[in-house]
């Protein structure tokens, strides 16, 4: 840049020639056309009005003219850097609409596209059968109780009149708790959180134990070494095998249907007496399939009836264990496999499905919360 200077001569100024401002507008105004979007167009602005282009630096060239020259240089540099302004405010403002089009072309939603799919999570159908049965014994004034899955040996078997020589001892195959001296097991059923509600409870006793159990069976279609059961325990005053069979067809008929009705085959288990198995009517046929041999029945084999657990009036011994005066009180008890109830009510033929947590597997229950 040129200082100021008397002795000034335009003519050496050559960027304050109209020839130099000339070029400078052309050269301007070329480039904001050329710039293709905002970006290049920020560029072509820096390059041809910012403080180092051509056309600024002819403008400050005027104040060093001499008072003659600065009139017409002035009107000639600021007539050019007018038009350059006016064509980048025009390029401008055409670069943003078709920014503006581009953005509503390219970002619209096509809000007839299927949306996006996020999974609900969904409990285990196991979960939801347990409560669904313990649901039932609640209405009923039932309470819900639970024990520790790691169980001592005298509330897993002795309270509940499995004696140590006793052969359903060794019929159930029980994994005992290191060192096995300590008399510690998983629990093999969920009886024995009878024997704590027993312990603990005011008598009338009415319970529902729902839970978890372990025996040393392997994993396969039809057994698996971690199952569930629900236990029922009622223990009051002239408790009667009529209360034990009336609860188990309400059971009956309010999960698998209306007027349905259980059937109970004298057996044999140590802590009640007398025992039995405890059938259900097949709640797909109702028995239909039994005398018509036109209409077979998958569910029950065509038998009309579903094996489904055990139950029996409470053995006396099991009462006394438990400071319960077998005089006063009676009370029966019942228990059933969840996993046997999920497999028959579902139609499912291998246990393992439940267990392995195959997501395909639960979401076929949907979303029963
Ligand atoms: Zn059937």
């Amino acid at each position: 840049m040129s200082a100021p200077n008397k002795d000034y001569d335009p003519v050496e100024v050559s960027s304050l020639d109209s020839e130099a401002v000339e070029s400078a507008t052309t050269a301007a105004l070329a480039a904001f056309v050329a710039a293709n979007d905002l970006d290049e167009l920020k560029l072509a602005r820096i390059a041809h009005t910012g403080d180092r282009s051509p056309l600024a630096l002819a403008n400050r060239e005027i104040g060093a003219l001499p008072p003659a020259a600065k009139a017409q240089a002035g009107q000639r540099v600021g007539k050019a850097r007018g038009l350059v302004k006016q064509a980048l405010a025009a390029r401008e403002a055409d670069l943003e609409q078709e920014r503006d089009a581009r953005v509503l072309r390219e970002e619209r939603v096509d809000v007839t596209l299927a949306a996006g799919q996020t999974r609900v999570g969904a409990r285990h159908p196991l979960t939801t059968i347990s409560e669904r049965l313990s649901d039932v014994f609640v209405a009923m004034g039932y309470e819900v109780a639970e024990g520790p899955e790691i169980e001592a040996e005298w509330f897993n078997f002795d309270a509940l009149n499995i004696a140590a020589d006793h052969p359903a001892r060794t019929m159930q195959d029980t994994f005992f708790v290191e060192p096995a001296e300590a008399g510690v097991v998983l629990r093999t059923h969920t009886s024995p959180v009878q024997i704590r509600a027993l312990l603990s409870r005011e008598l009338p006793v009415y319970v529902v134990c729902p839970g978890r159990v372990f025996r040393t069976d392997e994993l396969d279609a039809t057994h698996t070494p971690v199952f569930h059961q629900i236990e029922g325990l009622a223990v009051d005053e002239g408790i009667t095998m009529a209360d034990l069979k009336g609860t188990l067809d309400h059971l009956a008929a309010s999960v698998f249907g209306e007027g349905l009705v259980t059937r109970l085959r004298p057996s044999y288990f140590p802590f009640t007496e007398p025992s039995a198995e405890l059938d259900l009517q097949c709640f797909a046929c109702r028995g239909e399939s039994v005398t018509n041999p036109d209409r077979p029945c998958r569910t029950c084999g065509s038998e009309g009836w579903i094996e489904w657990g055990g139950c029996g009036m409470v053995n006396p011994r099991v009462l006394e264990a438990c400071g319960v005066d077998s005089e006063k009180y009676s009370g029966f008890a019942f228990g059933m496999g969840l996993e046997r109830t999920l497999m028959f009510r579902h139609d499912i033929t291998d246990m393992r499905d439940m267990v392995e947590g195959d997501i395909r597997f639960t979401r076929a229950f949907g979303l029963e919360g």
